[in-house]
C-alpha cells in the first residue's frame, strides 16, 4: 500500500530505522523502541495523518517504566456473582451520564470507579467549560457529540438541580489588522452553524471593561457555558442510583474472560460479576481495558492540562468566558489555547496548557506551567496576578492519535461498546454520548422502556443563597443550617451533613468539598477542615482518625498528641 510505504519513508527518516508502521486488521500498529515520550507521540499524530484506520501503538518506551493504573488498597467479595445486564467501567462524567441514560430502560446497571469517589480524574480536573465547538472540524465524531451536548445542558441541569449558565465566550483579536482575520473567521463560523457576533473594541468593553489596552475586538459564541464538572458527575450518579443503578467504588476492572468474542466474565478486586454488555469509560485507561477485552483498534498518549483557580475578589476582571486567540495552539498543541473563565461558583479560572506525558496518573503541576499560563492569559486581562491565585490543579486528557473520541461497539468483541478516547470537549459531550451509548445497550439487550424512570435530582439546599425569610425558617426547622463552618465560602453545618446523605456514598473531607464546598476558598480548608473532620466522624459514627482526606489511604488525623489531649 503506498500509504504505508510513504509513511514508513517518513518514519525512517525522522526515526532512523527505529520504529515501524504495519498494517493490523482494520488498524495500523507502531512497532519499535524509542526513548523520548514526545517521539512517540509525534510519530502516532504522524500515522493517524496516513490512515483511516486507528492508530494502535505498540512502540516499546525505553526512556522509564510507565507506571500501571494504581489500584484500591481493598480486596472483599462484595461483588462476587453479580450478573447485571450492564457493567460500565468507570466513574468520570462520561461512565455517570452512561449510568442515568439506561435507567430510562428496564436495565440492571453496575458501574465500577477504582478510586474513593467518582470524578477524581480528568472528569473533576477540567476547565468546566460547555465548548460552543469552535475548534472541532465537520466529521469529526466530537463535533457531532459537542453540538448536540452543548443543546442539552439546560434541560439537563434543571432535572438535575445543577448550576449552569450560557456566558458566551469571548474570543479576543489583538492589534488593529486582525479585524479583518475576526471578519473573516465570522463567517467560517457562520458557515459551520455556529453563531457568532463580531463585536467591536467599544462594544466589547461594555460586556467585559478589564480587557487589555491592545485587544481590538473580539468574536462572541453565545453558545458557550460554563458548569461545575465534578458536581455535574456526582449529580449525574446520584440520579443514577435514585433510579436503581449500583455504583460501586474502590472498584477496578483487573482482567475478562472470553469465550466465542464474547466477554463472559470480569475481574474486580471486590470479586468476579459476570455482565451481559460492558461499557468502556475508563478515561486514559480505556485501551488497557480494550485489551483486557481483546478488541484493541485504538491508543491513548495523556496529554497534561494545568489550570489556577483565583481568589473571589478577582471575580470582577472577567465576567464570561475570555480567550485569546492562538493558531498555533489550535493546529500544534491540540489545545483550545485556554482562557479565563468566570465560574458559576464565582471564582476566575484560568488556563490550561498542553503537554504530552507517559504518566496517566501523575496530577502534579508543575511551576514552569502555572507561570507560562498566567502569562499568557494576563496578556488578554492584565488585572489578574500570582497574587489572586488560590490554588492551582492538573488534568490528564485521554487523547488518541487521531485526537478524535473512539466511540464503538467492539469489533472483535460482540458485547463491549467503547466510550474512549473522549479528551475535550468531553464534559460538553457527555450527555449525547451518553444517550446514543444506553440506545445502543437498549436495543442490545432487548430492554423494555421504565416508565417509573424519575429524572429528577433534589440538590443540596445553599443556605447561603436562600432569601433571607426562607433561611430563617429552614433555620428555625433544623438549626444545623445556621451553623457556619466553612467561613469562605458560607457553608452550614447541615449542607455537610446533607452531602453525607445522599444516594452516591460520600465519607471524606474532599467528597464534601467537592459537594458542598467548604476548603475551596480564599484559606483551603485551614479553618473548617478540622470542623468538618469532625462532622463526618459524628455522622458516620466512626472514630476522628478514620475520617480520609480522598482515598482510603490518604490519613488525616494518626492519633493524639499528647496522651490525655484531643485530636483536633
Ligand atoms: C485540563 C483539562 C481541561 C478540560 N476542559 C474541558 C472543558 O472545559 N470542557 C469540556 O467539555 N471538556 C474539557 N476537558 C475534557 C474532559 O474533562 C474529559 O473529556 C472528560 O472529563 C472525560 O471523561 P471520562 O469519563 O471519559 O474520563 P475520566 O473522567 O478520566 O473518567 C474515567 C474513570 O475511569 C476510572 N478507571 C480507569 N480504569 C479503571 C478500571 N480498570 N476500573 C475501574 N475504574 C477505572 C478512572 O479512575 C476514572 O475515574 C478538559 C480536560 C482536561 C484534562
Amino acid at each position: 500500500m503506498a500509504g504505508i510505504a510513504g509513511l514508513n519513508k517518513k518514519l525512517n527518516k525522522l526515526y532512523g530505522g527505529r520504529i515501524r508502521a504495519e498494517n493490523g486488521d482494520g488498524y495500523l500498529r507502531l512497532t519499535g523502541a524509542l526513548s523520548e515520550w514526545n517521539d512517540i507521540v509525534r510519530a502516532g499524530l504522524l500515522s493517524a495523518k496516513y490512515t483511516k484506520r486507528g492508530v494502535v501503538n505498540d512502540i516499546v518506551f525505553t526512556g522509564a517504566a510507565i507506571p500501571p493504573a494504581r489500584l484500591p488498597p481493598l480486596s472483599d467479595l462484595s461483588l462476587e456473582g453479580l450478573r447485571p445486564d450492564v457493567l460500565i467501567i468507570g466513574g468520570g462524567v462520561v461512565g455517570c451520564a452512561i449510568a442515568r441514560e439506561p435507567m430510562r430502560y428496564k436495565l440492571d446497571i453496575l458501574l465500577v470507579e477504582k478510586e474513593h469517589d467518582l470524578a477524581m480524574h480528568a472528569s473533576g480536573r477540567n476547565d468546566g467549560m460547555v465548548h460552543p465547538g469552535i475548534d472541532l472540524k465537520a466529521g469529526q465524531i466530537k463535533k457531532k457529540y459537542n453540538d448536540r451536548g452543548n443543546r442539552m445542558y439546560p434541560r439537563l441541569c434543571r432535572e438535575l438541580g445543577v448550576q449552569f449558565r450560557y456566558t458566551g465566550q469571548y474570543v479576543c483579536f489583538t492589534n488593529g489588522w486582525m479585524k479583518g482575520v475576526a471578519l473573516l473567521s465570522l463567517l467560517y463560523w457562520k458557515f459551520m452553524n455556529i453563531p457568532a457576533e463580531y463585536l467591536g473594541r467599544r462594544k466589547l468593553l461594555e460586556r467585559e471593561p478589564r480587557l487589555a489596552g491592545d485587544v481590538s475586538c473580539a468574536l462572541c459564541f453565545p453558545t458557550a457555558g460554563v458548569i461545575c464538572p465534578y458536581g455535574l458527575t456526582i449529580a449525574l450518579a446520584e440520579n443514577a442510583a435514585s433510579n436503581g443503578a449500583r455504583i460501586s467504588l474502590d472498584t477496578a476492572v483487573t482482567g475478562m474472560e472470553l469465550e466465542n468474542s464474547k466477554i463472559v466474565s470480569v475481574q474486580t478486586n471486590r470479586g468476579k460479576v459476570y455482565p451481559r454488555l460492558v461499557i468502556n469509560a475508563a478515561g486514559v485507561f480505556s485501551e488497557d481495558i480494550a485489551r483486557m477485552a481483546k478488541d484493541r483498534y485504538f491508543s491513548i498518549h495523556p496529554r497534561k492540562g494545568t489550570n489556577m483557580i483565583l481568589d473571589k475578589k478577582a471575580a470582577k476582571e472577567v465576567w464570561t468566558i475570555v480567550s485569546p486567540l492562538n493558531i498555533a495552539d489550535v493546529v500544534k498543541a491540540h489545545s483550545k489555547g485556554g482562557g479565563i473563565i468566570h465560574t458559576v461558583d464565582d471564582n476566575l479560572l484560568v488556563g490550561p496548557d498542553a503537554v504530552e506525558t507517559y504518566e496517566r496518573e501523575n496530577f502534579a503541576t508543575a511551576r514552569e506551567s502555572v507561570k507560562r499560563t498566567l502569562a499568557k492569559q494576563r496578556a488578554t486581562v492584565p488585572g489578574i496576578g500570582e497574587r489572586d491565585i488560590i490554588t492551582y490543579f492538573t488534568g490528564i486528557r485521554a487523547a488518541t492519535f487521531e485526537e478524535d473520541f473512539y466511540i464503538s461497539f467492539g469489533r472483535s468483541t460482540e458485547n463491549i461498546i467503547h466510550a474512549a478516547g473522549i479528551q475535550s470537549p468531553g464534559i460538553t459531550a457527555a450527555p449525547a454520548i451518553a444517550g446514543d451509548v444506553s440506545a445502543w445497550a437498549a436495543k442490545y439487550l432487548g430492554a423494555k422502556a421504565n416508565a417509573a424512570f424519575d429524572p429528577i435530582r433534589k440538590p443540596i439546599v445553599r443556605t447561603a443563597e436562600l432569601p433571607p425569610d426562607e433561611r430563617d425558617s429552614l433555620i428555625r426547622k433544623d438549626p444545623d443550617y445556621g451553623e457556619i463552618v466553612c467561613r469562605c465560602e458560607e457553608i452550614s453545618r447541615g449542607e455537610v451533613r446533607d452531602a453525607l446523605r445522599r444516594s452516591v456514598p460520600c465519607d471524606t473531607l474532599d467528597g464534601v468539598k467537592r459537594r458542598v464546598r467548604p476548603g475551596m476558598g480564599r484559606c483551603q480548608g485551614g479553618f473548617c477542615g478540622p470542623l468538618v473532620t469532625r462532622i463526618i466522624a459524628e455522622e458516620l459514627n466512626i472514630p476522628l482518625e478514620a475520617v480520609r482526606k480522598s482515598s482510603l489511604d490518604s490519613r488525616i488525623l494518626l492519633g493524639d498528641t499528647k496522651s490525655a489531649g484531643v485530636s483536633v
